[in-house]
């Protein structure tokens, strides 16, 4: 007899979730992830960071990662803590590993819901290129140089790879070899994941319209469009904001929109407008 084989359903236990940020971030922008949407994955989600703060360890419940890393925004301390996070997720037995900024706000379910369209068997690169067109840098391999043409997924929306791939990843990648690669191209941390996957590997990414980074214009966002998408973020552009167009809490209230956001999403959240 035959039986049709489905993927593995997937749930929330399936999936790391990194979230990069730094000492001088974290009352700036952790205290409202930890009010939002961090409360629907407590214990997937992990935060990633450059000194010990005894005040976040114990609002996380103990999963704030101090890295070691260098606390600047140098190429080099980043793709050092990329290369935590990616270790860390290759410890535990979650078939995904799906990275985030800490000014980022991800819709849980719909990630959930999501990933369960993929199988975590294969190799999966999934995110949203910033740029049009894929990157072309040039490569010095001893007495020759190469022009080479890559995608990556903006490291600012989000983005997410399969337990496959990131087995496949190990020899570039794991036990610190992260920073190594990184050092070799001497591209920030989201451009070397792409030049290890697509460009080493030659597995390419996956495009998903879905994940957002303040290099969009978050108010494009159409609103019965908000349930479908992945993440979210916000960021000061000149004299504006470019945060997501939501009604809900007044802007003093809620500069950010991710208080609106969440309660758009969740209605029923203790510190939502009772609605009649
Ligand atoms: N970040 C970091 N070290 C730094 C500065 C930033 O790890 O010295 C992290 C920060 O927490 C965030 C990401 O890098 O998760 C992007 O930082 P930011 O939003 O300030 O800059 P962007 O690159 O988005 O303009
Ligand atoms: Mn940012």
């Amino acid at each position: 007899a035959t039986a049709t084989v489905k993927p593995p359903t997937t749930t929330l236990d399936d999936i790391f979730i990194s979230v990069k940020t730094t000492k001088n971030y974290h009352r700036k922008r952790l205290p409202i992830i930890l009010k939002t949407w961090f409360q629907l994955a407590r214990k997937q989600t992990w935060f990633f960071t450059d000194t010990d703060d005894a005040e976040f360890q114990l609002k996380t419940n103990g999963h704030m990662i101090n890295t070691n890393c260098s606390s600047s925004h140098s190429r080099k301390a980043l793709c050092c803590k990329m290369s935590v996070e990616f270790d860390s997720f290759l410890n535990t037995d979650k078939r995904w590993f799906c990275h985030f900024d800490d000014d980022n706000y991800v819709n849980v379910p719909r990630l959930v819901r999501f990933l369960g369209d993929y199988n975590p068997k294969d190799e999966w690169y999934l995110g949203k290129p910033s740029i049009q067109a894929p990157l072309e840098i040039v490569k010095k391999e001893k007495k020759t140089v190469k022009k080479i043409k890559f995608w990556f997924a903006t490291g600012g929306a989000g983005f997410c790879l399969s337990r496959a791939l990131a087995v496949k990843m190990m020899p570039f990648a794991s036990n610190s070899r992260f920073i190594s690669t990184g050092e070799r191209i001497r591209l920030p941390d989201d451009v070397t994941m792409g030049y290890i996957i697509e460009h080493l590997l030659k597995q390419p990414l996956t495009v998903v319209d879905q994940f957002h980074s303040h290099l969009e214009p978050m108010k494009f966002i159409r609103k019965d469009t908000i349930e479908d998408q992945l993440s979210f973020s916000y960021a000061k552009a000149k004299e504006e904001w470019n945060v997501v167009k939501i009604d809900g809490f007044s802007e003093t209230e809620d500069q950010y929109r991710f208080l609106s956001l969440h309660c758009f999403l969740f209605p029923y959240f203790s510190f939502c407008p009772r609605r009649r």
